[in-house]
């Protein structure tokens, strides 16, 4: 293809395009048989925790499970499902898939906790997104109560008259709803005093840099002060150390996420955390 002056870097830089196509491409493939079978997806479990370390709740996470693509990064994966048509399918086989495990912990613990299932901007631009989700929570036999869903701000922004209808569907069957990581996304807030909205949750990228900046921390104070205000949940996302955990505490952050805590595990890792009054 290249043949003038830099054809090498050009041909260089073609090489690296089909081989990342092909990748995204055996992902693609992966993800459909597994849709397919049932079977080569699995939901990782990370626990968000109170100040008391006792836990608020969990967020489900999606992951490759065996073959040669296991450990993939579930950015990558999702952005590959996007793309290629596949989020869809994917998306209800993750919510399916977290109501089976709240009635396995309900049965076997008594116990069913908090959930947050991330949603793509896609998934949520579907008309019907909310009737589907309500009626599979409620087939489940799960209290939709139990259950939040993770937007971030450029899904919310998409469409503002439809975000509005759909959340109020599904806050009146009881369903919750939080900002993913905040701070990062449409830079507009007129949306946070227009939906009611249950949760933010602090971006990562703020949380990691805020005992080294200033102005971090200060980013992170104003979001904590605006949840507060408008008497909403703030969660802090991606905890790392005791340094930002006690920041985040003396600013009056009540929940807190991240690997300090615990890494998303598998199910079975979880019950332990589990009491009768979550
Ligand atoms: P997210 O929703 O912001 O999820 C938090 C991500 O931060 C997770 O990455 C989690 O493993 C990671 N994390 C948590 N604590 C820490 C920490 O202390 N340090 C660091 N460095 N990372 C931490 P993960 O599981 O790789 O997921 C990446 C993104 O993929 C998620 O970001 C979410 O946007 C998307 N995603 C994951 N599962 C699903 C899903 O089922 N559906 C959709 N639509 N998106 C999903
Ligand atoms: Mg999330
Ligand atoms: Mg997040
Ligand atoms: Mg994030």
């Amino acid at each position: 293809v290249a043949k003038h002056g830099g054809g090498r870097t050009a041909t260089v830089c073609d090489n690296n395009l089909i081989l990342m196509h092909q990748r995204r491409t055996r992902i693609a493939e992966t993800l459909t048989d597994a849709l397919n079978s049932g079977e080569g997806l699995s939901l990782a479990y990370q626990p968000v925790f109170r100040t008391d370390r006792r836990l608020h709740g969990l967020e489900a996470l999606v992951r490759i499970k065996g073959g040669e693509q296991e450990g993939l990064p579930t950015s990558e994966v999702i952005s590959v499902a996007e793309e290629r048509g596949l989020i869809l399918p994917l998306g209800r086989w993750v919510i399916k898939t977290v109501c089976a495990q709240m009635r396995v912990w309900k049965t076997e613990y008594n116990c069913v906790p908090l959930v947050a299932v991330n949603v793509s901007p896609i998934e949520f631009m579907q008309p019907g997104f909310a009737t589907q989700v309500v009626d599979t929570i409620r087939s489940a036999g799960v209290d939709p109560n139990r259950v939040v869903l993770e937007l971030t701000e450029s899904t919310i922004m998409s469409n503002l008259l439809d975000t509005r209808d759909q959340i109020a569907e599904l806050h009146g069957s009881g369903i919750t709803i939080a900002v993913d990581d905040f701070g990062t996304g449409y830079s507009g807030l007129s949306y946070l005093h227009e939906l009611d909205l249950d949760a933010l949750k602090i971006d990562r990228s703020f949380v990691d840099r805020m005992c080294i900046s200033q102005r971090s921390a200060l980013v992170v104070r104003a979001i904590i002060e605006m949840a507060q205000a408008l008497d909403i949940r703030c969660i802090a996302e991606g905890v790392e150390t005791e340094d930002q955990f006690s920041l985040l505490r003396n600013m009056g952050c009540g929940l807190f996420q991240g690997y300090l805590f615990g890494r998303p595990v598998a199910a079975n890792e979880i019950a332990p955390l589990l009491q009768p009054d979550n």
